[in-house]
C-alpha cells in the first residue's frame, strides 16, 4: 500500500503526495464518503495503486475553520509596521492557537522598518516564553532561521493581511509564487476566488499550509474555566488563588492579581485576558 499525504482536495478528487514526491489523484471510497470522518487536507494516508484512499492513519490535531489536520506549529507573522501591531489582536490569535494546542512561532516581519517599539515588543513576547523570530522578506533578514523552522514539519503561517506572509514564503523557496501587494489589491482580487485549504511542499516532508479564514477569531467553544489556561505564563501563579475555578477578576485573594500588582504578568496581557472574558460571556448571552 502506498502512503501519503493529503495537499489538495477539489472537484471530489484528493491530490495526494507520497514519501518520495510524487502526486496522485485519488477518490475516496464509498464506504469512507458515507462516514462523519472525512478526509482533510493534512491527512496521512494509505491509497491503492488505482487510486483509491484506503484508510486515513490516526490524527495528531484538526480544526474545523479551515478544514484540517496535523498541523505541526504556526508561524503567526505580524509586521513591525504597516500594519501596526495590534496587540490585542495578536492576543486573540495567540489564545486561539494555545486553544488549538498547536505549538506557536511568532514571526516580527518588516523588521527593517522597525524601532525600539518593535524590539520591546519582541523581549515581552519572549519573556512570556513564546518563540519569537525577527524577519525581513525584502532586506533578507531571518530567512534562514525561518526556512530551517520548515523543515519536517507542517506549517500554517497566520496573521493579518498584509504582515508579508505572502513575500516570506516567496522568500523561502522561490518556487512559491504567491500574490503579493498592498491590501486593497487583495481585497478585490479575493471577490472573485474562493479558497480552499491546500498544502504547498517545500520538500518531501516540509509543508506549508495556505489557511484561509484562519485570522477569523471565534471563541465560541472556548470555556470560561478554560481562557486563564490559554494564558501561558498564568500557570505560574494561579496555585495561590484561594478559589478553584478562580476567573481572576472579582475573587479576594487571587495569584493572578497579585502578580499582576507585583509586575510579574504583563499588564496589557491581563487586560486581553478580561476582553476575551467579556466576549465569550456576550456570545453566551446571544445563544
Ligand atoms: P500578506 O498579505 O501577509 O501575504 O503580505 P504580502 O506578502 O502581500 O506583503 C504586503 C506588503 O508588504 C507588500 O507590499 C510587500 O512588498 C511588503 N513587505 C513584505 N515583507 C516586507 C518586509 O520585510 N519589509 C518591508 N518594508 N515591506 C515588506
Amino acid at each position: 500500500m502506498n502512503k501519503g499525504i493529503v495537499i489538495k482536495n477539489m472537484n471530489g478528487y484528493y491530490y495526494i503526495q507520497d514519501e518520495l514526491g510524487t502526486i496522485h489523484e485519488c477518490k475516496v471510497r464509498g464506504r469512507l464518503k458515507k462516514s462523519r470522518y472525512s478526509l482533510l487536507v493534512g491527512d496521512r494516508v494509505e491509497f491503492s495503486e488505482d487510486g483509491f484512499v484506503e484508510c486515513i492513519l490516526p490524527r495528531q490535531n484538526s480544526m474545523v475553520r479551515p478544514a484540517v489536520a496535523n498541523i505541526d506549529q504556526v508561524i503567526l507573522v505580524v509586521a513591525a509596521h504597516n500594519p501596526d501591531i495590534n496587540e490585542l489582536l495578536l492576543d486573540k490569535m495567540l489564545v486561539m492557537i494555545e486553544h488549538a494546542d498547536i505549538p506557536v512561532v511568532l514571526c516580527v516581519n518588516k523588521y527593517d522598518v522597525g524601532d525600539t517599539s518593535t524590539d520591546q515588543l519582541i523581549d515581552k513576547y519572549k519573556a512570556i516564553g513564546y518563540q519569537v523570530i525577527t524577519t525581513s522578506a525584502t532586506a533578507k533578514i531571518g530567512i534562514n532561521e525561518l526556512r530551517n523552522k520548515l523543515l519536517h514539519k507542517v506549517t500554517a503561517f497566520a496573521g493579518p493581511s498584509g504582515v508579508g506572509k505572502s513575500s516570506l514564503l516567496n522568500a523561502v523557496d522561490e518556487k512559491f509564487a504567491f500574490q503579493t501587494g498592498d491590501i486593497s489589491d487583495k481585497i478585490k482580487r479575493g471577490k472573485h476566488t474562493t479558497r480552499h485549504a491546500s498544502l504547498f511542499s517545500l520538500n518531501t516532508d516540509s509543508f506549508i499550509m495556505d489557511t484561509p479564514g484562519f485570522s477569523a477569531i471565534e471563541f465560541t467553544d472556548v470555556t470560561l474555566e478554560r481562557l486563564p489556561t490559554l494564558f501561558p505564563e498564568f500557570s505560574d501563579y494561579v496555585e495561590a488563588c484561594k478559589f478553584h475555578p478562580c476567573y481572576h477578576e472579582h475573587e479576594p485573594i487571587c495569584g493572578i492579581k497579585e502578580a499582576l500588582a507585583n509586575h510579574k504578568i504583563f499588564e496589557s496581557r491581563y487586560d486581553a485576558y478580561t476582553i476575551i472574558r467579556k466576549d465569550i460571556q456576550n456570545q453566551r448571552k446571544r445563544f
